[in-house]
C-alpha cells in the first residue's frame, strides 16, 4: 500500500464532494477522519453511531466507488466511532446560539448557515429557473408574507441551494442583524437526535423558534423520519404563526413526497411552490461562462457549447467537468480548447456510466418506487409494477452492453420482445418530457452517482 490513509482519504473525499451537494457533504463527511489502513481495509473515524448508520444506508457505494478508482485492490470499508472528538475539524454549528444572527466570516463554517458564495448576482437566469428565481427575489426583498412558506423544487444540482443562499445574502444585506438560520433537513436531524439524546431539547427549540427567517434544505430527507417531522412541524407552526419566513428546498413536489405526514404535506403546499427545471443549451453555455470568469478563465464558446451538450442535466457536474478541463490544461500546459475538453470528457463519460449495471438499477428504481426488486422481476402487470419494471429495463438497454435476451432473463425469465416493447414506449414517453421523463433523469443522476436509495 504506497498510499498514507489521511492521503487515500483526502483524495476520496475529493471525488465525493464533485459527487454530492454541498451540504450533505459538509454533513457527513467534513467530521471523519482516518483511522487505520491496512491491506485489504480503510478504516474511518465518525462522531456517533448515527454517521454510520447514514453513511453506510446512504453513501456507502459513493464512498466504495470513490475509493476503489483510487486503490488497485479493492478496499473494504469499516466505521469507527471516536471515543474523542476528532480534532476540531468538525464544528459544531450549535454551540453558540447566539452566533446564527450575524453574517458569518470565511473563517467561520459555512455549514448550517449563509454561504456567500451564492449570491443572486452570480446566479445565471434562464427559462428553466426564471420562475424560482423571481419566487426568491421577491420573497427576499420584500416584507410581504404572501409567498409563505416559499417551496423551491427540483432536481439535482440545478441551483435550489444557491438560491436559498442568494436569498439569504440578500436579506442580511439589508438587515444584518436578521436572526437568519440555514441548514439542510439532514442537519436539522442531526441536530435534533444529539438533543434528545443529551435532554437538551429545550435548547433545541430555543435554536429555531426565535429566528426570523428559516431555510431548510433538501426536505424530503425528513421522509420516514416521524419524530423528526414532528419537531419540524412544530417549528414550522410557531415560526409561521409568529408571521416569520420560511423558505424550503425540496428534490420533489409535495404531492410526489413519500411518507411524509399529510399535515406536514399541507403546510408545505400553502404558501408558493416554484419548481427549477432542467435547464437548456443557452443556460447552461452562460452558466460555464460566469463560471470560469469566477475562477479568471476564458473559455472559448465552442468548448463550452460542446461541454454543455455532453452534460444533459446537472449543473454541479457541468461545473465539476468544467474544473477537470481547467485543471487538466494548467497541469499539463496546454490551452483550453475542443481537442482537450473531448479528451478530458472521454475519462469522465466512462467514470459516469460505470455505475451502471443491473443491479445497481434495479435497486435504485424500485427504491425510488418503493418497490421491492422482486417486484420488478415478477409477473405483476399493475401499473405500479409495470412503469418502474420499464424503466428498469430502459436503463439496461440504454446504460449496459446487456443483450436483449439477458436483460429478459434477469427479468424473471421474460422474453427479448418484452425488453423491446418497453424499450420503444419509454423512448415514445422520454420524448413527451413530462414528469416521466424528469423521474427518469433523477434515476439516472442517482445510478451515476453511485448513491442507492
Ligand atoms: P441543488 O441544491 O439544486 O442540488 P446547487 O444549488 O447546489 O443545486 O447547484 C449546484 C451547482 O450549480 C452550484 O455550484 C451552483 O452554484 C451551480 N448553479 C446551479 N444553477 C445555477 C445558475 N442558474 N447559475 C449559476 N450557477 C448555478
Ligand atoms: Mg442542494
Amino acid at each position: 500500500m504506497s498510499m498514507s490513509k489521511e492521503i487515500l482519504w483526502e483524495k476520496c473525499l475529493s471525488k465525493i464532494q464533485l459527487e454530492i451537494p454541498t451540504e450533505s457533504y459538509e454533513t457527513w463527511f467534513l467530521p471523519t477522519s482516518p483511522h487505520s489502513l491496512s491491506e485489504e481495509t480503510l478504516c474511518i473515524l465518525i462522531p456517533n453511531n448515527f454517521y454510520k448508520e447514514c453513511l453506510q444506508q446512504n453513501y456507502h457505494e459513493l464512498i466504495k466507488s470513490s475509493l476503489d478508482s483510487l486503490v488497485r485492490t479493492p478496499l473494504n470499508i469499516e466505521f469507527k466511532v471516536a471515543l474523542e472528538k476528532p480534532e476540531q475539524k468538525y464544528i459544531d454549528p450549535f454551540l453558540d446560539n447566539n452566533t446564527h444572527d450575524k453574517k458569518i466570516t470565511s473563517s467561520e463554517p459555512t455549514c448550517n448557515t449563509i454561504n456567500s458564495r451564492y449570491t443572486f448576482s452570480n446566479f445565471v437566469v434562464g427559462s428553466s429557473n426564471q420562475f424560482a428565481h423571481a419566487a426568491a427575489h421577491a420573497v427576499a426583498n420584500s416584507a410581504s408574507l404572501s409567498y409563505n412558506p416559499l417551496f423551491l423544487y427540483g432536481g439535482v444540482g440545478l441551483g435550489k441551494t444557491h438560491l436559498l443562499h442568494s436569498m439569504g445574502n440578500a436579506i442580511l444585506e439589508k438587515n444584518p442583524q436578521a436572526r437568519i438560520r440555514y441548514l439542510s433537513a439532514e442537519s436539522f436531524t442531526v441536530d435534533l437526535i444529539e438533543s434528545l439524546k443529551k435532554d437538551e431539547m429545550p435548547a433545541f427549540r430555543n435554536r429555531y423558534r426565535p429566528l426570523d427567517i428559516l431555510f431548510v434544505d433538501d426536505i424530503q430527507f425528513l421522509a420516514g423520519k416521524e419524530r423528526t417531522q414532528e419537531e419540524f412541524f412544530y417549528t414550522f407552526n410557531t415560526l409561521y404563526e409568529s408571521h416569520k419566513k420560511i423558505i424550503l428546498s425540496s428534490d420533489k413536489y409535495p404531492k410526489e413526497m413519500q411518507r411524509i405526514e399529510e399535515r406536514l404535506r399541507s403546510r408545505f403546499e400553502s404558501g408558493l411552490i416554484a419548481d427549477i427545471e432542467t435547464p437548456d443549451l443557452e443556460t447552461k453555455v452562460a452558466i460555464i461562462h460566469k463560471k470560469a470568469e469566477q475562477h479568471l478563465k476564458i473559455i472559448p464558446h465552442d468548448v463550452a457549447i460542446f461541454i454543455a451538450e455532453k452534460i444533459k442535466t446537472n449543473i454541479r457536474e457541468l461545473e465539476g467537468v468544467l474544473l477537470r478541463v481547467v485543471a487538466y490544461a494548467s497541469f499539463t500546459g496546454k490551452d483550453i480548447n475542443l481537442p482537450l475538453a473531448q479528451e478530458v470528457l472521454k475519462e469522465f463519460v466512462y467514470d459516469k456510466n460505470k455505475n451502471f449495471n443491473i443491479s445497481m438499477i434495479m435497486k435504485t428504481v424500485a427504491g425510488y418506487f418503493e418497490i421491492k426488486v422482486s417486484d420488478l422481476k415478477s409477473k405483476t402487470r399493475s401499473r405500479q409494477i409495470s412503469i418502474p419494471r420499464q424503466i428498469s429495463m430502459y436503463l439496461c438497454r440504454e446504460y449496459t452492453k446487456l443483450s436483449l435476451p439477458d436483460i429478459g432473463r434477469q427479468f424473471g425469465g421474460k422474453d427479448h420482445t418484452t425488453v423491446i416493447f418497453a424499450h420503444k414506449k419509454m423512448t415514445k414517453i422520454l420524448k413527451e418530457k413530462g414528469e416521466l421523463t424528469k423521474t427518469v433523469n433523477k434515476l439516472v443522476d442517482i445510478i451515476e452517482s453511485g448513491k442507492t436509495l
